[in-house]
């Protein structure tokens, strides 16, 4: 199937999403806009990123008197997304936007990740940080700096990593200090100079556009001189590469904003990623977002839907390297069939896909990355539940992401970079080297269980926070959802005997929960969040697979060759991988300290 075939699936049969123009929000939508707009990415994904995919992994950013230099295709990609208006596709109509659901608008995106994920970073990041200006800017902010992002003129990036301080982003060095007498007064927000290193930071620098609005994070020093410890003295601040007059023009003066290197990564090279140093020269001029101190929360607020938009970009480098690998194996011969006359050499080889194995990976590849895909545009569908639902369906959409941001970031991240992995397999040798697409996708794909929060710190978010915040809540309304979909299911024959096993891993995941918080020691608890982690996410998929496999055998469609694969992926990933849960929980329930206990010196 191709990958808009599953999306529409998804989107329409699925999420039922063709009922969303019934909202207020989107009248003046219908099925035929949102098919507009997802033929428009299709095409220009496929024309203009897709292309140039390999090329931006061989001619990686560079640096030339200073200026950071770009194949001229990733110049011409972005701009010509920009003209389609998606960097503001959810945003209100009145700041140029076209209020189109969320759900839409990350099926839109996908298409974009799947063709050359390295250039879509660079409009993620910039969605993200004039979204967040718009939910905590001031008025002017949202027109000099939020506005000209939307409508794809600047550029944006997140600055909050430091070399020493990744993780624990409490540890940040970065200073902040009024600049002068009169700082307040300054139009575009309270004025500051900065000085600190930022490391890691993507689209950090470049000419695509002329010029790039920074996020930065940094504290404001006391009374003392001293930086604030803890979260709570984090600050967020408006730091542009060229500094602008109060109406947003260039002034052609440079803000103190240096580029100190490019990082040469594994892969997502298309992507520039830089150590910016701040301040070389006395202090870069930034801006206050909302109040001293509330930095941290307003990057919050974007991190739910950039860490969605990080799953669905894992999941799609999964579909990429699918669709490579099940080509391959349509086309290339090799063996012979298992059994009598196997041996005869004068029998033709037959395809790799007629070999059991081969179907296996290829079945693993498709239940995990149309699996990742269910989840992420499940996910989108509550962040609009979330802005236009009643208030109960709202906050309950709130309670649920919540609870499935961690998975909707970390499972993909896993799960789609072992789909790469198996891609890889199919082709053999071949997948090794650099003649086929399927190695880079899988080198693309490793960033996704490091940024947006490491794969070990959404793991401790899990279990150390959402599992157990008032009271345990969010679990019990997951798993009333869980369980409505296992009651839709049991009445089908084909769906009864995964919906009993999906019961019994629901039931097992909420006794993990409370025997690995029995001695209500966080450091018993959180020994084994990871695989509490694995087990917590293979059972949503197993629901999601669920409810998609009720969702067919109600339709009365389940011969068509689409729902027989899909039915056939839901068989898979109920009997090979549901069952690996138990193993993962069996360590967090007796809260085993293998781990936790051995000795430094014994490694
Ligand atoms: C290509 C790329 C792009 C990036 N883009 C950006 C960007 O645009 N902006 C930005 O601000 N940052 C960006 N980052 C930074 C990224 O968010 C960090 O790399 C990440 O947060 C991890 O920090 P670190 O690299 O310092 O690793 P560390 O924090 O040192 O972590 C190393 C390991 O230790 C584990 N660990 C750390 N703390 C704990 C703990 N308390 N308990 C258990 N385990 C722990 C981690 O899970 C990890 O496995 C990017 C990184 C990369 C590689």
């Amino acid at each position: 199937m191709s990958t808009r075939q599953t999306i529409d699936f998804l989107l329409y049969d699925w999420l039922e999403v063709g009922q969303l123009p019934q909202r207020e929000r989107f009248a003046d939508h219908s099925r035929a806009t949102f098919d507009a707009v997802l033929d428009t990415c299709e095409r220009l994904a496929r024309d203009k990123f897709a292309p140039f995919n390999r090329l931006l992994d061989t001619e990686e950013p560079r640096v030339e008197n200073g200026r950071v230099r770009l194949p001229q295709a990733t110049h011409e990609a972005l701009h010509a997304y920009a003209a389609t208006g998606m960097i503001a596709a959810s945003q209100d109509a009145e700041i140029g936007g076209m209020q189109l659901p969320c759900v839409v608008e990350m099926a839109a995106n996908a298409f974009f990740s799947q063709a050359s994920i390295a250039i879509g970073a660079y409009t993620m990041l910039t969605h993200g940080n004039a979204g967040l200006l718009l939910a905590h800017g001031s008025e002017r902010q949202k027109q000099v700096f939020a506005a000209r992002e939307f409508a794809g003129e600047w550029f944006g990036t997140m600055c909050l990593s430091e070399p020493q301080a990744g993780s624990s982003l409490s540890d940040i060095v970065t200073r902040a200090t009024p600049d002068g007498a009169g700082f307040e007064a300054d139009p575009l927000g309270a004025r500051y100079r900065l000085v600190g290193n930022k490391m890691w930071i993507s689209a950090g620098d470049h000419e695509i556009t002329p010029n790039i609005v920074h996020l930065v994070l940094a504290k404001i020093p006391g009374p003392d001189g001293k930086l604030p410890a803890g979260v709570k003295g984090i600050s967020l601040f408006i730091v542009p590469k060229n500094l602008v007059d109060a109406d947003g023009q260039l002034t052609g003066i440079r803000n103190d904003v240096n580029l100190a290197g490019l990082n040469h990564k594994l892969g997502f090279r298309g992507t520039t990623n830089t150590l910016l140093n701040f301040g070389e020269k006395g202090g870069a001029a930034g801006y206050l977002v909302g109040q001293p101190g509330e930095g941290l929360r307003c990057m919050f607020h974007m991190m739910n839907e950039a860490r969605i938009g990080v799953g669905l970009g894992a999941t799609m480098l999964g579909v990429a390297g699918y669709d490579a690998s099940l080509a391959y194996a349509r086309q290339r011969t090799q063996g012979r069939p298992i059994g009598a006359g196997g041996k005869d050499a004068s029998v033709p080889p037959v395809h790799l896909i007629d070999h059991a194995d081969i179907r296996r990976m290829l079945l693993a590849q498709k239940s995990y990355v149309e699996g990742g895909l269910a989840l992420a545009l499940y996910c989108a569908r509550l962040v609009d539940e979330q802005h236009t639902g009643t208030p109960d369906a709202r906050a309950e959409a709130g309670t649920l992401l919540e609870m499935l941001t961690p998975i909707a970031k970390s499972w993909p991240s896993e799960w789609a970079l072992e789909a790469n992995s198996l891609a890889i397999q199919i082709h053999g040798g071949y997948g090794y080297t650099r003649d086929f697409p399927v190695e880079q996708y899988w080198r693309d794909n490793r960033l996704n269980m490091i940024h947006e929060g490491t794969h070990g710190i959404q793991a401790l978010d899990l279990l150390g926070r959402k599992a157990v915040m008032q009271g345990g809540a969010g679990l019990k309304l997951l798993a009333r959802r869980i369980d409505a979909t296992i009651a839709r299911a049991l009445p089908q024959a084909h769906l009864a005997t995964h919906a009993n096993a999906l019961a019994q891993a629901l039931q097992r995941l909420g006794a993990a929960t409370r025997s690995a918080w029995a001695t209500a020691n966080p450091e018993d608890a959180l020994a084994n969040a990871t695989p509490y982690l694995q087990a917590f996410g293979h059972t949503i998929l197993a629901w999601l697979w669920l409810d998609v496999g009720a969702t067919i055998l109600e339709s009365g469609d389940a011969a068509s060759s689409a729902n027989v694969g899909r039915l056939a992926a839901l068989d898979y990933f109920m009997r090979y991988e549901l069952p690996k849960a138990d193993a993962w929980l069996r360590v967090v329930e007796s809260r085993d300290n293998t781990c936790r206990d051995v000795p430094e010196d014994a490694f």
